[in-house]
């Protein structure tokens, strides 16, 4: 779990609010959901033979006896709160949320046991028209954030009856190489064994490579699904890469599943994961009520942005008010105040705690801004101020007090 240090939080900050703008543009609202829910809202939706409810999860019984769970994702809370409130009772709803999110996970690059997830969810389209458009909007975000070596995988899942017969495919042609699968892989061939093709085991690879693909076990509609996505995709001109091995981590998805992975930041790689769960909704008890959604890994995203050249927003402080005694300070605070409250983004930063006034010109200069005012006795006596530009080497300036927000508004060309 990783302390976000002032440095690097001003570039999330930042990251943050454009993929907030370009989200919203595409009408989504936000919605923040509590970080604790009843471990079975997880244990349903995201399966119980997976990673995440298996051996990743925060749980814990509480003073009630209840066994509560921190959440490992969104989109099982998303879905249990909009049942709970009714916001999918004959509605659509398109939704977005951005938190904190807890796996045991063994922690290494790019992968954390506090990581923050972007978590965008359209709840009541059937697609294939929403599921482009998702894709579509991660891509604006990616310009956005002048982003690249980010590829598009995408695959489809299929019906339910489907996936059984793909599913009993699987096992046969596992069992066939049983001798050569890992732990993990044999306890899920029985239980849940699409899990093996996303098994993270190197060893596991080759064996993966020769499994049947569900593509050849595709039901008709979910194949033209699948056609007509891509065909809006080609439409935008969105690159993508199909994979057959694509089945993502959770146990929800069917049909359109896809993956945003980069070959930038070592083996984490996939930066964006999504898809289709038409049956969710139902399966946490409300009405069958079909549903599209993707989550993005915010450290991910913040490494590639780095990566790629991208730099936080400057925090820099604009003017730094130097002012020595009570009646200064007093003075300061109004001055500070008016230049606040007048000069649209403008950092002003006043001493405090006193200091002498040279102590205080060098706390200026190591600040950053780029001028000092300077509140002297002299100043204040006639209602004045002195202007010490930092930074260019030009001499200080007297301005009477009243003037002193429009020639710092017109000097920091605000
Ligand atoms: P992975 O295959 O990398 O474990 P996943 O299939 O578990 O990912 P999701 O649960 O769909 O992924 O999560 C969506 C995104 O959240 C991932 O693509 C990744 O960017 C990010 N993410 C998931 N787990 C972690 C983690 N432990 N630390 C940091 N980011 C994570
Ligand atoms: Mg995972």
């Amino acid at each position: 779990m990783n302390d976000i240090l002032p440095g690097i939080a001003s570039t999330w900050r930042y990251v943050e609010s454009i993929v907030v703008d370009v989200i919203q543009s595409y009408g989504y609202k936000e919605i923040r959901l509590p970080i604790l829910e009843h471990t079975d809202v997880f244990a349903r939706a995201i399966g119980e033979v997976t990673d995440i409810v298996e051996k990743e999860m925060y749980t814990f019984f509480d003073r009630n006896d209840e066994s509560l769970t921190m959440r490992p994702e969104a989109t099982a809370g998303l879905v249990r709160a909009g049942i709970t409130n009714g916001l999918f009772y004959n509605q659509r709803k398109k939704l977005w949320t951005l938190g904190p999110m807890f796996r045991y996970e063994k922690p290494q690059k790019g992968r954390y046991r506090q990581f923050h997830q972007f978590d965008v969810e359209a709840i009541g389209y059937p697609g294939p028209d929403i599921d482009a458009e998702l894709i579509i909007m991660c891509e604006r975000m990616w310009e956005q954030l002048e982003l690249s070596r980010l590829t598009l995988q995408i695959n489809t899942l299929g019906s339910h009856d489907a996936r059984a017969s793909y599913r009993k495919a699987l096992v046969d042609y596992f069992l066939t190489v049983k001798s050569a699968l890992d732990e993990d892989s044999i306890r899920r061939l029985e239980r849940n064994p699409l899990r093996i093709l996303d098994s993270k085991n190197q060893d596991m690879e080759e064996i993966i490579a020769d499994a049947p693909v569900m593509i050849d076990f595709l039901d008709d509609q979910s194949a033209e699904h699948f056609e007509k996505l891509k065909s809006l995709l080609d439409g935008q001109g969105i690159q993508y890469v199909v994979n057959p091995r694509l089945v993502r981590g959770l146990d929800y998805y069917n049909q359109t599943v896809f993956e945003w992975v980069t070959d930038a930041l070592g083996s984490q790689g996939t930066v964006c994961g999504g898809g289709r769960y038409d049956s969710l909704v139902e399966k946490l008890g409300g009405r069958s009520t079909p549903a599209i959604g993707w989550a993005m890994g915010v450290e991910r995203l913040i490494e590639l942005y780095e990566f790629c050249g991208g730099e936080a927003s400057k925090q820099n402080i604009d003017v730094y008010i130097v002012a020595a005694g009570h009646e200064a300070i007093a003075a300061g605070l109004s001055v500070a105040e008016e230049l606040r409250q007048q000069i649209p983004g403008v950092i002003i930063e006043l001493n405090l705690g006193g200091g002498s006034y040279k102590t205080q010109l060098k706390r200026a200069d190591k600040s950053g801004a780029a001028y000092a005012v300077i509140l002297g006795e002299d100043e204040i006596e006639r209602q004045e101020a002195s202007l010490k530009p930092l930074r260019t080497g030009e001499g200080q300036s007297r301005v009477a007090v009243e003037k002193l927000t429009d020639v710092l508004a017109k000097q920091l060309k605000r």
